[in-house]
């Protein structure tokens, strides 16, 4: 019952004067609704991975496979979250909530419906019709969270996600996301180079390790939930 798997994986970035290994024989399989952590150093790979994966970028070789299909354009099925919220500041909370919707061109009526119930459940009822720079860093991701459900993807895909907010900020935001999790069920894959978040929120930890020569060896843990 695989959401994701991922099959020998190569990427190769073409640089000045050369080139950079940033994926060598990557090997994942992510089960649906399952809510894993990418953890892993700087420059290991992880930003590549979730690109690859988004299909933002492409593989220099193997593939990637959502649901048995092979993935070579960017999905509706996915949403994608970011260190930074970059909510447009010109539109208010629900308008970049909608964005998405828009794009994908969803019934709209209804999307607000959706949007509106997603506000509230990250504590920003009310603040709908405000402009973003008027709310907090913490309010603005929340509002990213929203923005990345809105379409109702079935995989969450977060980048660093809470790595600009202070501390107190982080430990709110990641039990609302597990709380999302459960009311929502979705696959997550959650990119994080701190590890008592990784442990706390995720149920498997794929650890990557960079090697000389750049391979990358990825370790799971394994967790057990409280
Ligand atoms: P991480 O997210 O773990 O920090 P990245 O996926 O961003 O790792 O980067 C992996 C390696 O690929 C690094 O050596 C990085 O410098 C290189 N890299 C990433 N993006 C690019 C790019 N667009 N062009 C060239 N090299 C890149
Ligand atoms: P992250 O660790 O989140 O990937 P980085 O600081 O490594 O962030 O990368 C920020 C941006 O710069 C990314 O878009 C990445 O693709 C690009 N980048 C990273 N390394 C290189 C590189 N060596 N050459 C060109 N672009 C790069």
């Amino acid at each position: 019952n695989s959401k994701v798997r991922i099959e020998d994986l190569h990427k190769t970035y073409l640089v000045k004067g050369g080139r950079t290994v940033a994926l060598q024989d990557v090997n994942l399989t992510i089960g649906k609704d399952e809510f894993i952590a990418l953890l892993g150093p700087s420059g290991c790979g992880k930003s590549t991975l979730l690109r690859i994966i988004s299909a933002l970028i492409k593989p220099s070789s193997g593939k990637v496979l959502i649901s048995d299909e092979q993935i070579l354009a960017p999905s509706r099925d996915i949403g994608i979250v970011f260190q930074q919220a970059v909510l447009l500041p010109w539109r208010n909370i629900l308008d970049n909530v909608l964005l998405p919707a828009e794009i994908l061109r969803l019934d709209m009526k209804k999307a607000r419906e959706r949007a509106y119930q997603l506000l509230k459940m990250v504590g920003l009822e009310g603040f709908e019709k405000r402009s973003p720079n008027e709310l907090s860093g913490g309010m603005q991701q929340r509002a990213a969270i929203c923005r990345a459900l809105v379409h109702n993807p079935s995989m969450l895909l977060m980048d660093e996600p809470f790595a600009a907010l202070d501390a107190m900020t982080r430990e709110e935001l990641g039990f609302e996301l597990l709380r999302i999790w459960d009311i929502e069920k979705k696959t997550i894959i959650f990119v994080t180079h701190n590890i008592p978040e990784a442990i706390l929120l995720a149920d498997r930890v794929v650890a990557m390790s960079p090697r000389p020569g750049r391979i990358s060896e990825i370790i799971e843990i394994d967790l057990p939930r409280p």
